[in-house]
This record gives C-alpha cells, sequence and structure tokens, in this order.
C-alpha cells in the first residue's frame, strides 16, 4: 500500500502550525524488518522551540478551559471519525516504523479511536460531589480544574495508543498540551497529531515537538509553566523525571516497567495456560511493558506445560510484520536487538539452561532487520539477572516451584509490579493470588498483557508513581479538585 511517509521529514506542530526547526537536524526511521525501507524522518528540534509550543499552549489553554466539556468532546468525537477513516495507513507506518505485525498495529490504532470516543464521552459526566456542611445554611461541593498545560512524554512501543490515552483525557477535562514522542516512532506519533489537526481543534490547544529526550523531554519537564508531567518509558528515565516534576511542585505521573510473572498452577488448564504466555510473552517482539517474562510453574505440571509450550514455540513464525502469515517482527531497533542479545548472553553465563530460540535470525529475509528467534530459558533462579531486571524482548525464564505459596514469594520478588496472572481452576487460589500478589493488574486465567481503556491502568512498586492512567481514574491525574464553600 502507500509509502506515503517515506523520505518526508515531519515538522513539530506548535500554535497552529507546521514549523521547521531551526537546528536542520533530522533524525530518519528505518523499517526495523528492513533498514533499506526509509519511514519518515522527524526534527531534533531546540530547547526554545519547546518553550515556543508551552507559551502557545498556555495562551490556548485560557480558552480551551471555558468551552463546555461537551464542546471539548466534539473534537474528541471528529478526531475519532479522522483517526478511523486513516486506520489502515496509520497502522502500516506503525509496523514499518516499529516492526509490530499489521493485525496489532490495526488492533492498537482502533483502540486509538475508542480511547478518543470514550474520553469525548467524558466531558458529559458529573465532575463533583455536593458535600453535606455541619452549618446548615451552607453550600459544600467539590467541582474540578484542569492543570493548566500538560506535557506528555511517550515511548515507542504504541505509539498510537499511549499518546492517546494520555492527550484524550488530557484534552477532555480542559488542558492544552504539548507532545514529546520517542523519536524511534515519532512519525506515526505525527501522524495521529495530522488528525487532531484535522479536527479543527483551537490553535495552540495540541502541540507536537520532536527531539531527544535530554533536550526536549527534560527541558518539558523543567518547564515552569507546565503544570504536569505524564510519561510512559524506562525506570531511569522515569525517576529523573519524577524528582525534576517533585523539586517545582509539578504534578507527574510515570508508567514504567515490568517482569511481568505468569503462574501456573498444577490444576490449570495447561493448554490455556500456554496459548496465554506465548501471546503475553511473544505478541509485539515481547516490547510491551505488561509482556509476560517470567513463567513460574508447579512441579507436578512443569514437564508437561513446558513440552506443550516449546512445541507451540516451534510453530511461531517470524517476519516482516507486512507480511500476512508473520505473527511475531523484529524488534524496533538494533539497540533494542542488542539489549536482547545481551540478556541471552546473560542468561547463559549465570546458568540458566537455553531450551528454545536464543539466537539472531540470520538469513537473506532477516538480515536487512533487527530479528531474534523466540526464546526460552529454564533452570532459572530466581535471583538470577534475567529472572530481575526487565528485558524488553521476546524471552521467557521458566521458574519451577514445589508449591503455590513460593509461586507467590518468587512472583512478588522483584522490584516492579505491573502485571501478573495465575493459571488455576481453585477458586481458593485464585483468591489468594489476588490478594498476595503485588501488582496493579492482576489477571486469572488471562493473559499478562493487555487491559481495557475503561478500566485503571498502572502498577505497584518500582512500575509506576502509583497514579493510574485510563477509565475514570485518569481525571484523578488531569484536574485537580477545588472544595467550595458557599454560605
Ligand atoms: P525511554 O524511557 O527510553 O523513553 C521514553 C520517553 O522519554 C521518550 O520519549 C524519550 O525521548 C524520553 N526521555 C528520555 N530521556 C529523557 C529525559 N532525560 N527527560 C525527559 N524525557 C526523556 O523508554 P522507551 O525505550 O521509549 O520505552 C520502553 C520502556 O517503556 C520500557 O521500560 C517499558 O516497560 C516502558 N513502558 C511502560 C508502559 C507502562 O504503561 N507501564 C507502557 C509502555 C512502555
Amino acid at each position: 500500500m502507500t509509502v506515503e511517509t517515506k523520505n518526508k521529514t515531519y515538522l513539530n506542530f506548535v500554535n497552529g502550525e507546521w514549523v521547521a526547526s531551526v537546528s536542520g537536524e533530522v533524525k530518519t526511521n528505518l523499517n526495523p524488518a528492513n533498514t533499506d525501507d526509509v519511514v519518515g524522518a522527524i526534527q531534533m528540534s531546540t530547547k526554545e522551540e519547546l518553550n515556543d509550543a508551552v507559551k502557545a499552549a498556555k495562551q490556548a489553554q485560557k480558552a480551551w478551559r471555558k468551552l463546555s466539556g461537551n464542546e471539548r468532546g466534539a473534537y474528541l468525537f471528529k478526531a475519532a471519525d479522522i483517526l478511523e477513516n486513516k486506520l489502515d495507513e496509520i497502522a502500516e507506518c506503525m509496523t514499518r516504523e516499529m516492526g509490530k505485525t499489521l493485525p496489532e498495529a490495526k488492533g492498537e490504532t482502533a483502540r486509538g479511536v475508542a480511547i478518543l470516543r470514550y474520553y469525548a464521552g467524558e466531558g458529559l459526566r458529573s465532575e463533583g460531589d455536593v458535600i453535606p456542611s455541619t452549618d446548615p445554611s451552607a453550600l459544600m461541593f467539590t467541582k474540578r480544574a484542569p492543570l493548566g498545560v500538560v506535557g506528555v512524554i511517550t515511548p515507542w512501543n504504541f505509539p498510537v495508543a499511549i499518546p492517546l490515552w494520555k492527550m484524550a483525557p488530557a484534552l477532555i477535562y480542559g488542558n492544552a498540551v504539548v507532545i514529546k514522542p520517542a523519536q524511534e516512532a515519532a512519525v506515526t506519533c505525527a501522524k495521529v497529531v495530522e488528525c487532531l489537526e484535522e479536527a479543527g481543534f483551537p490553535k495552540g490547544v495540541v502541540n507536537l515537538v520532536t527531539g531527544s529526550g535530554s533536550v526536549i523531554g527534560q527541558a518539558l519537564t523543567d518547564h515552569p509553566d507546565v503544570a504536569g508531567i505524564t510519561f510512559t518509558g524506562s525506570n531511569t528515565v522515569g525517576k529523573g523525571i519524577g524528582q525534576g516534576c517533585l523539586a517545582r511542585g509539578a504534578k507527574y505521573q510515570l508508567e514504567m516497567g515490568g517482569k511481568n510473572p505468569v503462574i501456573v498452577a498444577k490444576d490449570a488448564d495447561l493448554n490455556l495456560a500456554v496459548e496465554a504466555t506465548i501471546s503475553g510473552a511473544f505478541r509485539s517482539t515481547g516490547q510491551k511493558c505488561t509482556a509476560t517474562s517470567r513463567v513460574i510453574v508447579e512441579a507436578d505440571v512443569y514437564e508437561k506445560f513446558k513440552e506443550k509450550l516449546l512445541a507451540k514455540t516451534a510453530e511461531i513464525t517470524v517476519g516482516d510484520g507486512l507480511s500476512e502469515n508473520v505473527w511475531m517482527g523484529p524488534s524496533a531497533s538494533e539497540n533494542q536487538l542488542n539489549t536482547v542479545l545481551h540478556y541471552i548472553e546473560k542468561g547463559k553465563e549465570e546458568g540458566a539452561a537455553l531450551i528454545a530460540g536464543g539466537d539472531r535470525l540470520k538469513g537473506e529475509v532477516f538480515d536487512k532487520g533487527y530479528f531474534v528467534e523466540p526464546t526460552i530459558f529454564e533452570n532459572v533462579s530466581p535471583d538470577m539477572t534475567i529472572a530481575q531486571e526487565e528485558i524488553f524482548g521476546p524471552v521467557i525464564a521458566l521458574i519451577q516451584v514445589n508449591h503455590l505459596e513460593d509461586a507467590i514469594k518468587v512472583a512478588n520478588d522483584v522490584e516492579f509490579g505491573l502485571s501478573a496472572s495465575i493459571f488455576t481452576t481453585n477458586i481458593q487460589q485464585m483468591l489468594s493470588f489476588v490478594d498476595e500478589m503485588e501488582a496493579g493488574l492482576v489477571r486469572v486465567n488471562s493473559e499478562s498483557a493487555g487491559v481495557e481503556l475503561q478500566a485503571p491502568f498502572g502498577g505497584m512498586k518500582q512500575s509506576s508513581s502509583h497514579s493510574r492512567e485510563q477509565g475514570q481514574a485518569a481525571k484523578e491525574f488531569f484536574t485537580s479538585i477545588k472544595t467550595v464553600f458557599v454560605k
């Protein structure tokens, strides 16, 4: 289909105009499945250009916040229709830019449409409580106020859904936004911003500035006129953003890494557990924050589960995500591929046993891309690096335990707490897992990856700043409560 983005350099979108950076510096994004395919380029903007965007957003927010929720919602509904019409084109761009398969990219873009519609409807929802005063002649109630300008800093792994699940609630509650997407998938994100432009948002309400995290992301974090930062990405970067915001009293929301376990109890439906493990660990080439990376199996069913898991893994077709029969695409970048290969080496060095994959894929189909085999280690002890650190690639660490209590202990014994699943048919075990598991998303007989847009999303421990995104929970971050007392 279209190669419409080829060689196109995306400009910044500031105050309703597409503007060129004075830096003259661009980053060209290549297809990680075939580096001969140029997807497009983005600008490496300057700090001053970010300042211009914040200035425009600050000015525009004054009128935007005065519109009714219904009026703001109308822009979001329109943007949803435009995105829906461009779904195929944007999904294809996503596959070419960061490698996930076309059906996954289409699913993500459709999710973006649904997010816009969900938050468009939020414009008409009640936004406060009437609270009985001890003074019978007084009226006391709460109402919500927008923060002002919100800085949106996003990763490359969901270049449509994550920007939208941050921008849509920010906008509906009356904030103006400046988004700085990850360079690696910024062309796709710029195409989403084009949809917002076409929807006719007032000038300056939505702004896009591309560039490096250390320049543009940092400047957004430090800017005195940015009232809140919503960030998704790695722990290292997230912690720095949190500290920066804390120092100047800005609100922040950090969604970071995971080391998500799946527990397979001896009474589990093993076929279901295998399907969910394969999908959770290898879909999107393991590059989801909720991806399954540890599988903790009760000894009684360990060999049987392993055998079924290996058989299913052998069926996985790896290749260019644009091809119809491909189930798993490449790593999103050379950097990402090298990180995965580094962890595979680490696993071998520390004495884990490689039982599937473990290498870069070679051959004519693969040599121009960043392909790695779906990989499984066994004999993994819970303290090994591959059982503790986020890999962000298609690597499973299989851990055998004698009892379910040990499984939950091992599952909790990491610094992250994003998502966790159990496979069991025993209701008591389900309930005890739900109670004991230190994770923001706790799933029973269902894979660790995935979440519905109307439900709160976020993690415990080092996975999150403990706020929640999506659903009604998003309102907590994107607004402040005012308590009003009228006498
Ligand atoms: P990253 O932290 O490298 O980058 C994320 C964003 O931060 C990018 O836009 C980047 O340019 C920017 N950035 C980098 N340095 C910065 C700085 N000093 N100041 C401000 N911004 C800066 O993450 P990534 O590699 O793009 O994404 C992968 C990570 O994202 C993984 O750790 C994954 O678990 C996490 N993730 C988490 C969730 C979640 O909801 N919990 C979802 C998706 C991805």
